[in-house]
């Protein structure tokens, strides 16, 4: 690549409205977002499943998991 096609792709923080705090490539600074990974509901979905223990212990033999 030439210089001056990407001038301002560098390091970027991408910084969730949860707190999450995400180093990344990019052409902007600082991105800010209002969902990521740790905060998606399909995730969040599964810190309830945890939080109610037993589905858990449901699901993992219904799966066979020890
Ligand atoms: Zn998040």
């Amino acid at each position: 690549m030439k210089d001056g096609i990407h001038p301002n792709y560098g390091p970027t923080k991408i910084i969730c409205a949860c707190g999450a705090e995400f180093e990344t490539g990019s052409t902007k600074k600082d991105l800010h977002v209002e969902i990521c990974a740790k905060c998606h509901p399909f995730y969040t979905g599964r810190q309830k499943l945890v939080d109610t223990g037993g589905r858990v212990d449901k699901f993992k033999k219904k799966f066979g998991i020890k």
